[in-house]
């Protein structure tokens, strides 16, 4: 198996295992495609940088023109690091500080996603204190649902996220006396992994709804960001092609002067990469075969928090029999299992495996549980490939601690 040109067992003999492998190729093509489809409207990019934070990958969105979806200071410290435009930064998540608030708007970025009238309140005194007005959007829930895992659906009106259309609107109303806040857009996200259109479809209607509405009472909204979440294929799945979704957002918006914001995550980086592990050990038992390998929760938990599905595959291809197993990690834990009752070739100790779909949500869940230092990653482009973050070593895992 390769990634572009370089087979994986190349990287694996140089860099170890486990290890995360992005590519270059794909990675630019998924940005391309996703701005294209955007073609022909004022629409910005804003990859949600939660799903893959390593700097190589911001790094080669924002030579792209993306802007970035931030939920913390630490994301914003990396868009900077990598050179990413500040100006064309997101701010979004339900409990930002007050000092996550005040240096994203020294930073300059372009609007805050407030979740919650206490939220408008911090940021309007941190306005003022700096002597200008934030911008922002509320981000509201539309109450539909995203028919995805339960975990990643956020635009239930059950969901801690976002704040009801009739709360929004009154937000909107209390702002306009407010000296440190300028409300320049509107704000929703419904979930992760969406496979269906019908529930973007609902939501961005009743967005494009409010947004007329705010409009008409003189809110000179700009911006309407619709949040991300297309899907991608684990295994089954499929999720609908860019042209779809971009026609699904585009059609209730027509005619709405706003610049369309898009938050897309795992849409493009999850494609972009495998996780490269090498089993450990076969063990037999009298219910179940095990194959123990050396990538576990701890490196990819999605399986493990989610109950998500990622394909596993042998690196090198062995014909012959076939067996029912369990592929597991090393971490103590009965849920760290990363593929249950997978078929597979007979492997052998030593063998190298790639875990597939794993360049979103993965590294950037990625712990030291069990104190295990945290996998490399690298991109590879072409024929070459470079570390673009050391793996771990033992004694970064205690650093700062004191004895
Ligand atoms: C996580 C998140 C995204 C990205 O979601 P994907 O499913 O990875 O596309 C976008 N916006 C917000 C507010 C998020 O929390």
């Amino acid at each position: 198996m390769f990634a572009e040109d370089v087979p994986l067992s190349a990287i694996a003999r140089t860099v170890g295992t486990p290890t995360y492998v992005y590519s270059t190729a794909t990675l630019e093509r998924h940005i391309s495609v996703v701005q294209d489809a955007f073609e022909g409207t004022r629409h910005l990019v804003c990859y949600s940088v939660k799903a893959n934070s390593n700097l190589a990958v911001l790094s080669l969105f924002a030579k792209h023109g993306a802007g970035f979806d931030i939920v913390s200071a630490g994301e914003l410290a990396r868009v900077q690091a990598a050179k990413g435009d500040v100006q064309k930064v997101v701010f979004s998540g339900v409990g930002k500080r007050e000092d996550e608030l005040a240096f994203a708007l020294s930073a300059g970025i372009l609007m805050f996603n407030v979740e919650s009238r206490e939220e408008l309140e911090l940021l309007d005194r941190v306005g003022r204190a700096a002597k200008v007005r934030a911008p922002f959007s509320v981000r509201v829930n539309p109450d539909v649902d995203a028919k995805t895992h339960r975990y990643i659906a956020t635009g239930l009106k059950s969901s801690k996220f976002g704040v009801p259309f009739a709360e929004a609107v009154d937000l909107y109303r209390w702002a306009r006396r407010m000296k440190g806040v300028v409300a320049i857009g509107l704000d929703c996200h419904i979930g992760s992994q969406l496979t269906d259109v019908k529930p973007m479809i609902e939501a961005v209607g009743k967005v494009a709804g409010l947004y007329r509405l705010l409009r008409g009472e003189g809110v000179a909204l700009t911006h309407l960001d619709v949040g991300g979440g297309l899907g991608v294929t684990y295994g089954t799945e499929k999720p609908p092609g860019l042209a779809e979704y971009s026609k699904a957002i585009r059609t209730p918006l027509e005619g709405l002067d706003a610049t369309i914001v898009l938050e897309p995550g795992r849409v493009l980086v999850a494609n972009a990469g495998v996780l490269l592990s090498r089993v450990l050990y076969r063990k037999p038992t009298a219910s179940k075969h095990f194959t123990v390998v050396d990538a576990g929760m701890n490196d990819l938990i999605r399986p493990a928090l989610y109950e998500a599905f990622h394909d596993i595959r042998p690196v090198k291809p062995r014909a012959g029999k076939k067996l029912k197993t369990n592929v597991v990690g090393p971490v103590c834990e009965s849920s760290d299992v990363l593929g249950s009752d997978r078929t597979l070739p007979v492997l052998e100790q030593g063998d190298l495996v790639a875990v597939m779909t794993a360049g979103a949500y993965g590294m950037s869940m990625a712990s030291t549980y069990n104190s295990r230092p945290r996998p490399a990653e690298v991109l590879v482009s072409g024929g070459a490939f470079r570390v673009v973050r050391e793996r771990e070593q033992l004694n970064d895992l205690y650093r700062g601690e004191t004895r």
